[in-house]
């Protein structure tokens, strides 16, 4: 039994006393089936501060950047908020950087005094990406939320980090052009790339490293370096676009960014689908994939979030199993790929799948599909929800997921599942008293089980939420010496670990 669990200090932040609860109440319980402990949140420590450094940078931020540094705790606090129960690590300060000049001056600064710099998108990520364990300067960069270009006949865009993908998508409708990529929240260009973001559309048009041509990224000495061109293809070198891409600002700080398009389809049509059991439902998925019917996008939710979705949205689905379905085409193939999904969701034992191209109606199922989140949050007021999420190979999918939820219920959790089954990947919100010890411990000990099992069947612990703090312990499990090769790149590009520190990696 290898036990992680070790004090470094007290918790930073408004929530330490909270914090230090939660960490005693961790126990070995936590195993997988080897008997190691994995638990997910035993690595929120703080590390040390260098008091002098933190000081005197802040005084230096205070004279170049006048107004756009601040250091007032409320704004300081928005910059360590997480969507999880892991507990809020303030920043020392937030830059509110205005352009690359700005990044620049901020990296070259940090580095100097060997102070940790975190880059802040919208703070959606979920796995305590931008807590500040060592203290630090946050840059925030929602005042870089320009498009810097379009190049509609080459399908492609460059923006600035900050930009939101709705925001992004606002600006392009006119050109009949528009960028896939969907994570539940409003996030940023930035924050998404640095995730390896996903979402709903995943299923068709990939995730951000499929669609990030380059990037433009400030290096940990303050230089400003470009991965790539704009051209589709490129075998010049190593790929250094997709080592920045889901490197959670570990590596760089990005200050632009070239993405791939997508023309808007002629039409769009989809529906919904009940399915007796969960079974049933992602045998339904697995057949759709394997028989190449291009779906958009077929998102699986469960009884218990069908449940929550008809209280929080106003919806009158059945509580049953479903699935949402939308396919993107002309007229004909929209009308051919709802006919094959339909066939094959009643040989699966699924009811009838009737479809719309009504925008109004689409518009509100998937409005509903992507407010899971609150809606879940719903189920029990004032309770917090961890969301989790692992990805498995399309044909294991049912199998995980049937024994998710039986592992659900036998543990007495409220937890339903969601899931952008068309690749594998399901999240589970588990809705729980994040001041009850006895509840805290059977959550971690359900999110080790979750990613033993995902593991077990080849599959990943993370298919788009990241690392962060939270899933660290899972990491070397999943990837073993590969993870000493990372640490290297990480050494090398950033030996001062002033980039982002405490993230993805267990501290040494
Ligand atoms: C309700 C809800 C639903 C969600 N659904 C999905 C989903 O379906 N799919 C999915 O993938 N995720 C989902 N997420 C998670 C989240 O939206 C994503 O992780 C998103 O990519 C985070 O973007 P952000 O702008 O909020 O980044 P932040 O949270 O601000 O930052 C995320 C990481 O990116 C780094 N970063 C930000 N900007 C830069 C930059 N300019 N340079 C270098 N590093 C930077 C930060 O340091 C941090 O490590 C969901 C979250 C919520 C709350």
């Amino acid at each position: 039994m290898v036990c992680r669990l070790r004090a470094r200090g007290g918790y930073g932040g408004a929530h330490g006393k909270l914090a230090l609860d939660r960490r005693a109440a961790v126990s070995d319980k936590s195993a997988d089936a080897e008997g190691e402990t994995i638990v997910a949140l035993s690595d929120i420590r703080v590390g040390a501060r260098n008091e002098e450094a933190i000081a005197t940078a802040i005084s230096a931020f205070r004279q170049i950047f006048a107004e756009r540094f601040q250091t007032g705790e409320a704004i300081r606090a928005q910059h360590a908020h997480t969507m999880t129960y892991i507990p809020a690590q303030l920043p020392d300060g937030v830059l509110f950087a205005e352009n690359a000049d700005d990044v620049k001056a901020a990296v070259r600064l940090c580095a100097e005094h060997g102070v940790p710099i975190i880059p802040f998108g919208t703070g959606s990520s979920l796995e305590g990406q931008i807590n500040a364990p060592f203290g630090g300067i946050s840059i925030d960069f929602s005042r870089m939320n320009r498009v810097i270009q379009v190049n509609a006949e080459d399908l492609d865009c460059t923006v600035e980090p900050g930009i939101t993908r709705e925001e992004l998508n606002a600006y392009l409708r006119d050109t009949g052009l528009f960028f896939p990529i969907d994570p539940g929240a409003n996030a940023s260009i930035g924050g998404m790339t640095s995730t390896r973001a996903s979402g709903t559309n995943a299923v068709r048009y990939g995730t951000m490293k499929d669609n990030v041509l380059a990037v433009t990224v400030v290096t940990a000495k303050g230089e400003e370096i470009r991965t790539a061109r704009r051209a589709r293809k490129s075998s010049a070198g190593y790929d250094l676009t997709r080592l920045y891409v889901g490197s959670e600002g570990t590596l760089g700080v990005l200050t632009s960014i070239t993405l791939r398009l997508q023309g808007i389809p002629d039409v769009i049509a989809g529906g919904i689908c009940g399915f007796p059991t969960l079974k049933d439902a992602c045998n339904a998925v697995i057949a759709t994939i394997q028989l190449g019917i291009p779906v958009a996008r077929i998102e699986l939710l469960n009884t218990l979030q069908i449940k929550a979705c008809n209280a929080y949205s106003g919806l009158t689905l059945t509580e049953q199993p479903t699935l949402f379905v939308e396919f993107h085409g002309s007229q004909e193939s929209v009308a051919l790929q709802s006919r094959q999904f339909g066939e094959v969701a009643s040989e699966c034992e699924g009811g009838d799948f009737q479809w719309t191209a009504d925008a109004e109606e689409r518009a509100r199922l998937w409005k509903a599909r992507h407010d899971v989140y609150w809606a879940a949050k719903g189920l029990r007021p004032g309770a917090a929800v961890l969301a989790t999420d692992v990805c498995v190979p399309i044909s294991r999918l049912a199998d995980c997921v049937a024994a998710t939820e039986a592992d659900i219920e036998e543990h007495g959790l409220l937890a339903p599942i969601v899931g952008h089954a068309g690749d594998g990947n399901f999240h589970v919100s588990v809705v729980f008293d994040d001041k009850d010890s006895a509840e805290i411990e059977k959550v971690e000990a359900f999110v080790a089980r979750l990613n033993a099992r995902a593991l077990s069947m080849d599959g990943t612990c993370t298919g788009e939420h990241g690392i962060g703090q939270g899933k660290q312990s899972f990491l070397p499990r999943e990837l073993g010496e590969a993870v000493d090769v990372m640490r290297q790149v990480k050494r090398a590009l950033d030996p001062d670990n002033i980039l982002n520190p405490g993230k993805i990696f267990r501290p040494e």
